[in-house]
C-alpha cells in the first residue's frame, strides 16, 4: 500500500519528510492472509504445500500465523503510486507507516518460513517437543 496519491501536485515540505515518497511501496507488494496456528503434523503438511509453490511465504507476527503471496498490486504505478488513492480498500487506508516494513528498523517477523526446508525443521522440533510434553503429561492430547 502506498499511502501518497498519484494526483499529487508540487510536494510541500511535510510531503517531502512522508516517507512513502522515498519508498518503493514493499507495502503494496504483497499479499498476507491469516492462518490457523499449525499444531498437528497434517497442518505442517499443508504448510508444506504452501511453500511448494513460487513467491509464497509463511510468517508469524504477534503470535499469528499468516501465509503471504509476493505479487504487486494492480494499481501500483511505476513510480510507486496508488492510482485509486481515492477508493482505495480500507486495509490499505488502515497501514501505518509508523510500523511499515519502509520505515520500520525493527524485522516485523517473530518466525519466517521460504522453504519447505525450513518449515520441515521447525514442524520436526515443534511436534517433538509437543510429544514429550504429552508424554509427561503436561500437556493434553
Ligand atoms: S490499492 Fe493502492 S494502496 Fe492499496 S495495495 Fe494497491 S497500490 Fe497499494
Ligand atoms: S512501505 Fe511504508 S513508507 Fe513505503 S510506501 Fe508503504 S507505507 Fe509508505
Amino acid at each position: 500500500m502506498n499511502e501518497m496519491t498519484t494526483k499529487r501536485k508540487k510536494a510541500t515540505v511535510s510531503e517531502k519528510e512522508n516517507p512513502c515518497f522515498k519508498c518503493k511501496a514493499q507495502c503494496c507488494g504483497h499479499v498476507a492472509v491469516p492462518i490457523d496456528k499449525p499444531t498437528a503434523a497434517g497442518d505442517f503438511d499443508d504448510l508444506r504445500w504452501y511453500l511448494a509453490h513460487k513467491n509464497v511465504c509463511v510468517f508469524v507476527e504477534d503470535n499469528d500465523w499468516y501465509i503471504c503471496f509476493t505479487t504487486p498490486c494492480r494499481f501500483l504505478s511505476k513510480n510507486y503510486r496508488c492510482e485509486i488513492y481515492e477508493t482505495r480498500p480500507a486495509i490499505c487506508r488502515k497501514y501505518k507507516t509508523e510500523t511499515c516494513e519502509g520505515t520500520s528498523t525493527e524485522d516485523p517477523y517473530d518466525l519466517k518460513f521460504d522453504t519447505i526446508e525450513q518449515i520441515e525443521a521447525y514442524a520436526k522440533e515443534y511436534l517433538n517437543k509437543r510429544k514429550a510434553r504429552q508424554k509427561k503429561g503436561t500437556l493434553k492430547a
